[in-house]
């Protein structure tokens, strides 16, 4: 199973990629992680990442999809995985499925989480942080002690600098951006499904379970 998940930022995406790897037992691949983890190795792929990542370059694509072959003709993916922050253009997605379709391999399913933005404005505008053990709350949902004190360590409680409607319509507008091209390109071969982001976790966690179990 070769899985694509998009979210809006505030839609919950990480944690419920952090389910689906357990569930079904794939990893997730990272392309920065997975740089990262190279370059430490010191391999010779490894080292030609280190000469872009040191100059705070774009590691060109032909790199990054020699890095996403070598890791998908791997064990460790051999029964599939969840794809993260890669593939962002329509020629990296073709590149991608190309690498697949020689292990025999698709994206057998791209699920687009889908937020109205109003939505995604009230959870990050009303969310509130606690400093030191990250714990996060919501001045509606859940609200934090009046006195400002985190309730599990007793840190300090604050809104970040990023929690703003403007921050929050320029990151969605990126996301859009930057999708676009991608769940076109997917779109056209039918393996999308969009689903309702709105809910408990484990309502919208059904329903990705449901639309990856769809045919
Ligand atoms: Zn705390």
């Amino acid at each position: 199973m070769d899985l694509l998940l998009f979210g809006p930022p505030g839609a919950g995406k990480g944690t419920q990629a952090k389910l689906l790897i357990e569930e079904l037992g794939i990893p997730q691949l990272s392309t920065g992680d997975m740089m990262r983890a190279e370059r430490a190795s010191g391999s010779d792929l490894g080292k030609r990442f280190a000469e872009y990542m040191t100059q705070g370059l774009l590691v060109p694509d032909e790199l990054v999809l020699e890095l996403m072959e070598k890791v998908l003709s791997s064990d460790a993916a051999a029964k599939g995985a969840i794809f993260d922050g890669f593939p962002r253009t329509a020629p990296q997605a073709e590149a991608l499925d190309a690498i697949l379709a020689k292990l025999g391999r698709k994206i057998d399913r791209v699920v687009a989480i889908e937020v109205d933005l109003n939505v995604i404005i009230d959870r990050v505008t009303g969310r509130r942080v606690c400093k030191s053990c990250g714990q996060t709350y919501h001045l509606r949902y859940d609200p934090p002690p009046s006195d400002g004190v985190c309730t599990a360590c007793g840190g300090e409680i604050y809104q970040r600098a990023d929690d703003t409607e403007e921050k929050v319509r320029t990151r969605d507008s990126e996301y859009q951006a930057k999708t676009s091209a991608v769940l076109e390109h997917y779109d056209a071969k039918g393996v999308v499904v969009r689903i309702d982001g709105v809910g408990e976790l484990p309502e919208v966690t059904d329903r990705i379970r449901a639309a990856i179990a769809s045919k």
